[in-house]
């Protein structure tokens, strides 16, 4: 089972992971869109530990609420937005259950993802953080699911954006030459999940 402090030490490791990663995402930005992706996403993460702290939340699901709430009123950039709405939802989606389950928490990040295809008008294969987050989270709700799949799955999506010509955000307007670079967004993703492997060990 799951509860507040997985959610928070969760929630702790990926602003880590964002803040270590941080010139990364900038480059991978910078190659097909405005070079700011790594500081927004830390400008975004920052706040989010920052709010964790001065209001401890009571269950996993307003953990995920807050961390949502953070993103969309913090960051400039479409990943704010994005982000804020897959925490938000997935908060939504788990209530006020002190203790949630693997299948509980995976069946709300779903939730979330598909909210994030719908504000976005987006669906993998569009070169975005979809392409890393559908095929985590499906490797997380499966029969047998672990972070380690999802994690697994986030990296292989995130990879798989090299090639792909960018439907959707900035890289989109490129065209062709989106193509060879890979997604900033999806590579964000990734490290969100790898960080979900990191507190689950
Ligand atoms: P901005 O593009 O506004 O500067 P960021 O650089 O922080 O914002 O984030 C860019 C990332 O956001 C992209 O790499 C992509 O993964 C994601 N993104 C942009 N637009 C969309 C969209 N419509 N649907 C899903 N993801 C998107
Ligand atoms: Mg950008
Ligand atoms: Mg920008």
């Amino acid at each position: 089972v799951l509860d507040t402090d997985f959610v928070h030490r969760w929630l702790t490791a990926a602003a880590a992971a964002i803040s270590r990663e941080a010139a990364r995402l900038t480059d991978l930005d910078s190659a097909i869109g405005d070079a700011d992706h790594g500081s927004n996403m830390q400008r975004g993460f920052t706040a989010v530990t920052a709010a964790l702290e001065k209001e401890p939340p009571d269950s996993p699901g307003a953990a995920l609420i807050l961390a949502g709430r953070q993103l969309i009123s913090k960051v400039g950039g479409a990943s704010g937005p994005l982000y804020g709405t897959l925490l938000r939802r997935a908060g939504k989606a788990l209530g006020d259950a002190e203790q949630v389950t693997l299948q509980e928490l995976a069946g709300a990040l779903r939730t979330g993802v598909e909210a994030v295809a719908q504000l976005g008008g987006s669906a993998p294969g569009d070169k975005t953080m979809l392409d890393a987050l559908v095929p985590a989270v499906e490797a997380l709700a499966t029969d047998g699911g672990s972070f380690e799949a999802a994690s697994e799955a986030a990296d292989k999506g995130a990879l798989a954006t090299v090639p792909m010509l960018a439907r959707k955000g900035r890289a989109s307007y490129l065209g062709e030459r989106s193509i060879g670079h890979q997604d900033p967004g999806a590579t964000s993703s990734a490290l969100l999940f790898a960080a979900f492997e990191e507190v689950a060990r």
